[in-house]
């Protein structure tokens, strides 16, 4: 079966149509035609494989990585950077036409990053035996087929430098991945860090790490703090487990942004792409007028976008549900000298309905996870007479169908795309929105 593509999909598959429905091609690029195969088919839309590509894209490369097609991480690899831009800008302009009718030529061009390799300050990958070693890959997109990852193109060099590093050692130990039915072994091996300095957590059963073990790891140049997290429950999505242990050095990791400086917790949120974190905030900051009096920032993380923001307002209250979080941004505040500064722990609709009764918030700026602002959030703001909102997004679709709701009251100002990304379907927006004249 021959299809052409139409377009890209948000998994940065390529969309092409046989009889009026939808196949979702991954690997295949807009333009291309290429012969397929049909691997599932649904009611409203097929999956299919290609099998040939018989006219190629003059925008596809060969992907720097060996992985690229099984991982499912870098969909976009196989296309040149100023094409994935393309894709990008054409994902979130289909999303905000598709449930907010917005004028696309609202849409900035995206901000494209320094790094197009080599730009992740962190991962969490899960560990397996292979040919009796002990190896951090992943396993394949729905499948419990593990590839051991020789090398990830999109970690930072001196990340991956680590994760080798701590391999070694672990298998000069001897030690063995994760048994469910004897809840011992490693089951994932997660590592953050900026500017050379690294913060290992090694993912257990209910093992105790030895101390020769421990001090063979700290001799690892580069490695600053090292932790152990016990996580013996069978299935779940999150990562880190119950229990915490604080094994060597550090128990913090610090970072420097635009002169001022931080200080994240293990399990604290922080932007993947460090660079484009700064063109991010710096982006949002350029949005900002001066001398407001409060700025409300809600899923504030660890608080960086509201020190971006110091300069422009009496007071800025940050509004966060992760109690980790919330301590380090209050403790961002201090190092910087923001007594201005505060974060509260709760639900941002929450404390946002409070605030919104009781103060004059001149500008709301909201970073939500990618499922966008819940009903509560919406039906608050709506209610507000919050002058100015940033929308922070991690997801065109749920930005798209939030600021259809916001319409009502909201004018869209300003969207500015930025990729934190590359090779991945990802797109960060941040938009702004006046308050309509009564
Ligand atoms: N603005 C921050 C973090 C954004 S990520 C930065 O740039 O680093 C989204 C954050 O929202 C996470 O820290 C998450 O813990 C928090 N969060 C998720 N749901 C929330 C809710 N209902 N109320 C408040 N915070 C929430």
């Amino acid at each position: 079966m021959r299809v052409t593509i139409k377009k890209t999909g948000i998994n940065g598959e390529g969309i092409g149509y046989i009889d009026r429905t939808p196949v979702f091609i991954p690997q295949a690029l807009v333009g291309e035609e290429v012969e397929i195969r049909i691997v599932e088919r649904k009611n409203r839309y097929a999956i299919g494989e290609v099998l040939r590509v018989v006219k190629s894209s003059k925008n596809r490369i060969r992907p720097k990585c060996y992985i690229q097609n099984s991982c499912g991480g870098c969909p976009l690899m196989i296309a040149r950077y100023p094409a994935q831009l393309e894709y990008k800008h054409d994902l979130l302009k289909q999303s905000l036409i598709k449930y907010a009718q917005i004028d696309p030529r609202k849409i900035k061009k995206i901000i494209p990053s320094d790094d197009v390799f080599g730009y992740r300050n962190q991962f969490k990958l899960p560990c397996a035996m292979e040919n009796g070693e002990l190896t951090s890959g992943l396993f394949m997109p729905n499948s419990n087929y593990f590839i051991d990852v020789k090398k990830c193109w999109v970690h930072e060099d001196g990340l991956e430098r680590i994760r080798m590093d701590i391999m070694k050692v672990l298998n000069a130990h001897g030690l063995q991945s994760y048994q469910s039915h004897e809840k011992k072994g490693i089951r994932n091996l997660i590592v953050r860090g900026f500017n050379g300095i690294y913060q290992c957590t090694l993912v257990t059963g209910n093992d105790e790490i030895e101390g020769s073990v421990i001090n063979d790891l700290m001799k690892i140049k580069g490695l600053y703090s090292l932790w152990q997290s016990i996580h013996t429950i069978k299935k779940t999505p999150e990562v880190f487990g119950h229990k915490m242990i604080h094994l060597a050095g550090e128990t913090h990791l610090p970072l420097e942004l635009d002169g001022m400086k931080l200080e994240i917790s293990l399990r604290s949120f922080f932007q993947l792409n460090t660079k484009q974190a700064v063109k991010l905030y710096r982006t949002i900051a350029s949005m900002v007028g001066d001398n407001k009096n409060l700025i409300v920032e809600a899923y504030s993380g660890i608080g960086a976008i509201s020190l971006y923001l110091k300069d422009k307002t009496k007071e800025i209250i940050g509004i966060e549900s992760i109690k980790d979080a919330v301590v380090n941004a209050n403790k961002n505040a201090k190092l910087n000298n923001c007594e201005h500064i505060s974060f509260i722990c709760d639900d941002a609709a929450n404390k946002l309905t409070y605030l919104s009764k009781k103060r004059n918030i001149d500008v709301l700026v909201v970073d939500p996870p990618r499922s966008g602002l819940d009903d509560a959030m919406l039906s608050c703001i709506l209610k507000s007479k919050i002058k100015e909102i940033i929308y922070v997004s991690c997801n065109p679709a749920t930005l798209g169908k939030n600021l259809a709701v916001l319409s009502s009251r909201y004018e869209v100002e300003k969207i500015q795309p930025v990729d934190m990304f590359p090779h991945t379907p990802h797109v960060e927006t941040v938009v702004l929105l006046s308050h309509k004249k009564p």
